[in-house]
């Protein structure tokens, strides 16, 4: 069996084994990130490299141990047993609850569950912590093999980000919410976002505002693009990412899950009814706003586990080194 670097979650910074993209690790400068080394048969070699160092991890390693602990997110969110578990929905509920419910839906990745996979003596863990920005490459050996791969270590890149929940005027003459959904979803809308940015580009998002957004007019119940365009409002205040909730939105008659507007640098939303749906969503629109220089598509249709291909989390939110140099560039 031969050396090779793979991932110990899904979509938490490594690449490994897709025919498009080399293998490769996203490790943010003064944090750390974990990688899975397989195929080992004797005493780790590693070849140092300015830009990080890497340690192999055991239970007998304590200072190892505490470093991943302290500095690799155990995040809320979808790790492989749970996958296997299979799909859950989500209704939209609001605050404290949906706050529970995901708590208890999602127990997280857990350090624990990495070492327990990583006890056959071919198979090691591996801590690598950043310490200079820039592009440098692991390589390891082990008896006669060796494998190699490139480390992204990024700088952190804060992003405000703002929820505008549109109302116009009902039939009443009072103002109506648009959306199913309302403020209070936004911190754990920001938490998940987080959890799929994070681990792979050193990208933190922060709540801006979260409020809803009056239009002193009727608009359609079903909104397009031409329409929407005219009101493209001027609420950014100061935030980055702008980010629409509308109700029905069928964009350029296309009626697409959310649309990126080059024009106005928004995202504008339709109604899902699941967190996980609409969270996907916005973190999808966001990459095309991220590489919006580039005019970032959609450049592997084949790779159904990508977020920029995929817009249903359970097929993968995975962002690739190469798409993370442009979101969050070194
Ligand atoms: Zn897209």
């Amino acid at each position: 069996m031969s050396l090779a670097f793979s991932e110990v979650w899904r979509d938490a910074g490594v690449d490994g084994g897709s025919k498009t993209h080399p293998t490769a690790m996203m490790v943010p400068v003064k944090g750390a990130n974990l990688v899975m080394l397989t195929g080992a048969s004797a005493q780790l070699q590693f070849k140092p490299d300015p830009h990080f160092t890497v340690t192999e991890i055991t239970r007998g390693n304590k200072g190892a141990m505490q470093t991943a602990k302290r500095e690799v997110p155990e995040l809320a969110m979808r790790s492989k047993s749970e996958d296997a578990a299979g799909p859950f929905v989500l209704m939209p509920l609001f605050g404290e609850m949906m706050g529970e419910l995901f708590a208890r839906e999602m127990p997280g990745r857990k350090l624990d569950d990495a070492l327990a996979r990583a006890t056959s003596t071919s198979t090691r863990l591996l801590l690598v912590e950043g310490k200079r920005r820039g592009l440098g490459r692991l390589t390891v050996k082990s008896g006669g093999s060796e494998a190699t791969m490139q480390v992204w270590v990024r700088d952190s890149r804060s992003i405000q980000t703002s929820f505008h929940f549109v109302q116009d005027i009902g039939p009443d003459g009072k103002a109506r919410p648009r959306s199913i959904w309302q403020a209070a979803a936004a911190s754990q809308w920001i938490a998940r976002l987080n959890d799929i940015y994070t681990p792979q580009t050193n990208i933190n998002f922060n709540l801006h505002a979260a409020a809803p957004l009056p239009i002193p007019q009727t608009l359609p119940d079903r909104l397009a693009l031409d329409q929407w365009l005219p009101l493209a409002i001027k609420a950014r205040g100061g935030a980055a990412v702008n980010v629409f909730l509308v109700g029905n939105w069928i964009g350029d008659g296309n009626d697409p899950l959310g649309s990126f507007i080059k024009a106005t640098k928004d995202i504008v939303v339709d109604d899902h009814k699941t967190h996980d749906d609409i969270i996907t969503t916005i973190a999808h629109e966001i990459g095309h706003l991220l590489g919006a220089s580039v005019s970032f598509g959609h450049p592997d249709p084949a790779e159904k586990g990508f977020l920029m291909t995929t817009l249903n989390w359970r097929r993968g939110a995975h962002i690739p080194q190469a798409y993370a140099q442009h979101f969050n560039p070194i």
